[in-house]
């Protein structure tokens, strides 16, 4: 069996030794004589396993007790609409931030349900940077403030935490979740789906302050009503129960390499390996402003789009693989979760300087 360095930017690269124990316990859970796939959600076995991964949840982020950890399906992409839905409380616009393809995306589903108005926007540089927070416009009537704190398809991430106030702040950290340690108090709504940092696709996290929940509007189906979840342990109809599974071993996996800190510095590293080596070279370049640089995912160009299918086809060649930027920024995109091993950045950077050696 050869395993290949994965920079897919989701569903992504799982650690091993989390594939390793699922695959062990694949047939028979803890001696039940079942597969986790095959209890059921409401069984003393399944119980447990959610109140684990929600405790482990729990202590890596340091989540206050007027916090509520949802799990749910949907994707972020179904919070775009779940969220307005749940927030407005009685309001009837909402602030936007828009960095890039992922908030623009949030920002068109919100405008099926309220007004939207763009508090700020890196449309200047072409979605490269992250706005100063001087510069945000923010209504103060606006039920919420939208971010997204990680920019997947551009590579823009923010390494600071906006204040917003008494107005809410609502993050998509779908692609930066459990990067690094984050001040939940400093946020109303936290929200991303599992597949990148946190297990397999299919399952959404929700951090929802309690107060701000219970005047859902309406129409909200019961199954993302957050006070509905909330008061039903997320358990209104049938969970992800093999997701969360995954997601509980996920978060074992974190706590065992030193929790959110530890990830954080070994996440630098690994991002600096790769960003010093852009930075030397004339042949590659990245367009992201140097202090807006995602951790996660790094975009980066050859000197000629020409020379993209020969990069890409000698990077399987050796064991490197999904490296093909997104279609709409173009170039390569590296991303590099918490399950990436910095030899993988490693051996991508000694392909790269091959590469440019060949070729520059
Ligand atoms: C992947 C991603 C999404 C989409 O998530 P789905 O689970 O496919 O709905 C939304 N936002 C960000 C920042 C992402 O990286």
């Amino acid at each position: 069996m050869t395993r290949v360095f994965n920079f897919s930017a989701g569903p992504a690269a799982l650690p091993e030794p989390v594939l390793r124990e699922a695959a062990a316990e694949m047939l028979d859970w803890h001696g039940s004589g079942m597969s986790v796939m095959e209890m059921s959600h409401r069984g003393k076995e399944f119980m447990g396993i959610l109140a684990e991964t929600k405790a482990l949840l729990v202590e890596l982020l340091q989540i206050p007790s007027n916090y509520k950890v949802l799990f749910l399906q949907g994707g972020a992409i179904g919070q775009n609409a779940i969220i307005p839905m749940n927030l407005l409380r009685g309001r009837t616009s909402a602030d936007y931030v828009h960095t890039g393809e992922w908030s623009k995306k949030s920002i068109e589903e919100a405008q099926k349900y309220c007004t939207v108005r763009v508090a700020a926007t890196a449309e200047a540089s072409q979605y490269t940077h992250v706005p100063k927070q001087s510069t945000w416009d923010i209504d103060p009537n606006a039920a919420y403030v939208h971010i997204c704190a990680n920019e997947t398809i551009g590579g823009v991430e923010y390494h600071w935490t906006p204040d917003t106030g008494d107005i809410p702040l609502v993050a998509d950290m779908s692609s930066n979740f459990l990067s690094k340690p984050v001040d939940v108090s400093r946020f109303g709504l936290i929200y991303g789906g599992a597949q990148k940092n946190i297990g397999p696709a299919g399952l959404t996290l929700v951090i929802v302050r309690d107060d701000l929940i219970g005047q859902a509007l309406p129409i909200t189906p019961s199954v993302f009503d957050y006070r509905v979840l909330a008061d039903n342990d997320s358990m209104i109809n049938t969970p992800p129960t093999y997701a969360i599974y995954i997601a509980g071993l996920v978060f074992k996996w974190i706590k065992a390499q030193g929790g959110l800190a530890a990830m954080a510095e070994l996440n630098r590293r690994k991002a600096a390996v790769l960003y010093d080596y852009l930075d030397a070279t004339g042949f590659y370049t990245s367009p992201i402003a140097k202090e807006d640089r995602s951790l996660m995912n790094v975009p980066f160009r050859l000197p000629d789009p020409k020379l993209d299918a020969e990069f890409l086809k000698g990077a399987e060649a050796r064991g490197m693989v999904q490296l093909k930027g997104h279609r709409v920024v173009g170039g390569m995109r590296a991303s590099i979760y918490n399950a990436v091993p910095v030899e993988a950045v490693q051996a991508l950077v000694a392909y790269m300087k091959e590469f440019e050696a060949a070729r520059g």
